[in-house]
């Protein structure tokens, strides 16, 4: 997910996370809800895993609750092992990268011979894919709405098969539905912290650390929510507090949520301050 701040969706030139180097960087079709597109993504192509390597991936939080189940690791484990961090410039709020296998090819560490071997959990990005998503932000009007875009790379074989799709029928047929509301979640966010919360503290800091673990450490956060004064401090929803100790989803709710109050200063209705 992205966001994109342009006046004129016609000039949109944003090149793709994934293929910064394709040769279709910067153009790509714009899709509305009604029209179609063909693609089908299958052992039998040339063109057969050769996308899933040498990738400027971003992980959502949700990626990582995902992925880092179906790897039966911590989150902790699965960012010490599996990513890299950065802040971006002009970011306040550091991004996290699902880091390639150190061999010639940098392929993704999740790819087999036989394809991807998280291919249940895997990624928001690679659910959606060729299709991209983001949000475009109409400063006159002030508000925001989703934009998709057909991208396949150049190599990629599977925009000649025959399957047709709309943007509503790939996502049921990739299962990203739910992928895509917590991916657009998030990005509301992300999008906050165009705008520093951190004084001249950096995202270094505490406020920052807590935040970072308040969504991509969900662990550490469920253990931090339960185990300390946290929730004598804070009432939260009994509907995300019932599920605190088993469920991933809610705790990353309240995380998101947290970060918005706590750092922003909004009013959510998951969480407040206690009287
Ligand atoms: S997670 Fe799976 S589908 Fe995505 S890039 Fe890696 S191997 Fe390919
Ligand atoms: S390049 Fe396209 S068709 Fe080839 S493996 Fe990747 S998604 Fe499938």
């Amino acid at each position: 997910m992205k966001y994109v701040e342009v006046n004129d969706l016609s000039e949109f030139s944003e090149v793709p996370e994934r293929f910064p180097d394709s040769p279709v960087a910067g153009r790509g079709r714009m899709l509305s809800s009604s029209d179609t597109f063909s693609f089908a993504c299958h052992p039998g192509v040339s063109c057969f895993n050769l996308c899933c390597r040498n990738l400027n991936f971003f992980l959502n939080p949700y990626d990582i609750v995902r992925l880092k189940k179906h790897l039966s690791m911590s989150s902790a484990e699965f960012i010490d092992q599996h990513t890299d961090i950065i802040v971006r410039p002009g970011h306040f709020f550091p991004d996290v990268m699902l880091r390639m296998a150190d061999n010639d090819e940098k392929t993704c560490p999740f790819l087999s011979d036989a394809g991807c071997r998280v291919y249940p959990d895997r990624p928001y990005t690679c659910r959606a894919f060729p299709v991209e998503q983001g949000l475009y932000f109409d400063a006159a009007k002030n508000q925001t709405r989703r934009v998709h875009f057909f991208r396949p790379p150049e190599f990629c074989q599977g925009r000649f098969e025959k399957s047709v799709w709309t943007l509503s029928s790939w996502e049921a047929d990739q299962e990203a539905a739910f992928y895509n509301q917590m991916t657009v979640q998030w990005a509301e966010v992300a999008r906050l912290f165009q705008n520093d919360p951190f004084g001249g503290e950096g995202p270094d800091g505490q406020k920052g650390k807590m935040a970072f673990m308040a969504v991509y450490n969900i662990d550490a956060f469920r253990d931090f929510v339960l185990n300390s004064s946290f929730l004598k401090r804070y009432k939260v929803v009994s509907q995300l507090r019932m599920k605190l100790k088993s469920d991933d989803v809610a705790v990353l709710k309240l995380g998101m949520a947290w970060i918005k109050m706590f750092l922003f200063g909004m009013r959510v209705k998951e969480i407040s301050l206690k009287k």
